[in-house]
């Protein structure tokens, strides 16, 4: 395997640390967007006419690039549910009209977004989903209870699916919809979750009204258009286990364990390298799908290739918090509880190791819990018979 930059990439690997070097760090974080967009560094594979940078898709670069952008710790695109989610879907089920108002505001952050999918009897059966809507001329009137809606509390609009035509059968009659959050109809209560942050709310939707101009698709076809952007959001969910896994080497190089530095120790090393050996495959694996890309051979498995990474950084990202909770040893112990400052990709900061651990619990449900995923490679990847627990066609809905 040839893992060497060709002299087109090096050069373009050099063009990218000479603008990181001039302009980041920088006070003005939207407008360095606007600036790595202009020279195509941003938002590559989003038009231009919408705000994105154009770019002719080439996997290596965007490797390069996302690479040289984490070493500088400088602002990449915004990962949210607006650029992951939205921006994808509408531009493949949205109109012109609805492109030209939401994407270009929601690449450089001026639109933030919530995804009103769950309600407390549907989750991984998201289909069951009974919060409606009801069409009042041109204005759709929506009434129901959306739950575990992460930044509802901050959002400027919810992209969401909602019944319309209650006689159909379950998977048609949803219409995707997208509502403004800031009206009299809506009441957000957020949920405090165990590592002391309000990471997502209740939504109480109360005769909230939203333009017809605002419905994604059509009527009674939201189904279709949400299963597009699963694929983007099942993507987003990769943690940031390398980062984790550094942060955990300088903790063993510091921490001392019998009068040593841990990293001596030969069951901490043991350790160490089980988790390295992990991420070295996930990192290789990522690498043999980027050469296939760029020899035109994309992976057809993408969408149940995404399912696999979310499922192996979930479980990588509990393991080194559970090693890392162990190394910071007592001083360290439920310290973060209640502590909604503990930044999650600063681990070695007080508080930073259960913070972190506490939150790969829920992050591994966020998406679709475990199992159901398990039971999606194992029946669609695998070609294993069908869980026979498993009652009723069953899709996570984040
Ligand atoms: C951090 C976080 C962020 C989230 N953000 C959002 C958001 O922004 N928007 C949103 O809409 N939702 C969001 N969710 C909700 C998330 O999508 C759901 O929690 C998830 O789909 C599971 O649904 P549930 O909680 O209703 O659990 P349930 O579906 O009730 O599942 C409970 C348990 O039963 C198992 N189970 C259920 N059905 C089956 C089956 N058929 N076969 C085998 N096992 C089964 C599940 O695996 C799980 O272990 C978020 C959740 C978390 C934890």
């Amino acid at each position: 395997m040839d893992l060497e930059f060709g002299e087109h990439h090096a050069r373009l690997r050099d063009e990218v640390e000479a603008f990181l070097t001039a302009n980041w760090p920088s006070d003005d974080v939207r407008a360095f967007r606007r600036k790595a967009i202009d020279v195509g560094y941003l938002y590559r594979h989003f038009p231009a006419v919408y705000g994105g940078s154009e770019q002719p898709a080439d996997p290596m670069a965007d490797d390069i690039i996302e690479s040289a952008f984490t070493a500088a710790r400088a602002p990449q695109g915004i990962i949210g549910q607006g650029p992951d989610m939205v921006v994808p879907t509408l531009l493949m089920s949205g109109n012109d009209a609805q492109r030209e108002r939401f994407i270009e505001p929601t690449l450089l952050g001026d639109i933030s977004w919530c995804q009103g999918y769950s309600e407390p009897t549907a989750g991984s059966d998201l289909a069951s989903l009974r919060s409606k809507a009801e069409l009042d001329g041109d204005e759709w009137v929506v009434n129901g209870h959306k739950i575990w809606t992460s930044d509802a509390d901050t959002s400027d609009w919810m992209f969401g699916l909602f019944r319309t035509e209650p006689d159909q059968p379950r998977h048609h009659g949803i219409t995707f919809l997208l509502i403004p959050m800031d009206q009299p109809g809506i009441e957000v209560t957020p949920i405090q979750s165990m590592t002391g942050e309000t990471e997502f709310c209740e939504v109480f939707l109360t005769d909230a009204r939203t333009s017809i101009d605002c419905q994604v698709g059509e009527r009674g076809g939201g189904w279709g258009v949400s299963r597009n952007l699963l694929v983007h959001e099942r993507n987003l969910m990769g943690f940031r286990t390398q980062q984790l896994f550094e942060s955990m080497l300088e903790l063993a190089r510091t921490r001392q364990m019998n009068g040593a530095p841990a990293i001596e120790d030969a069951g901490v090393r043991r350790s160490l390298i089980e988790i390295e050996g992990e991420l070295l495959a996930a990192k290789y694996s990522r690498y043999r799908s980027l050469t296939n890309s760029a020899r035109g051979n994309p992976d057809p498995n993408a969408a149940l290739a995404g399912v696999v990474k979310k499922l192996h950084a979930s479980t990588m990202a509990k393991k080194l918090t559970q090693l890392g909770l162990d190394l910071a040893g007592a001083d360290e112990g439920l310290r973060a509880q209640g502590d909604a400052s503990v930044d999650l990709g600063r681990a070695n900061e007080p508080g930073g190791w259960t913070a972190n651990y506490l939150f790969t619990h829920s992050s591994a449900i966020g998406g679709g819990a475990p199992n159901i995923q398990r039971n999606i490679i194992g029946e669609r990847g695998l070609g294993l018979p069908r869980d026979l627990r498993t009652p009723k066609e069953s899709t996570p809905s984040t």
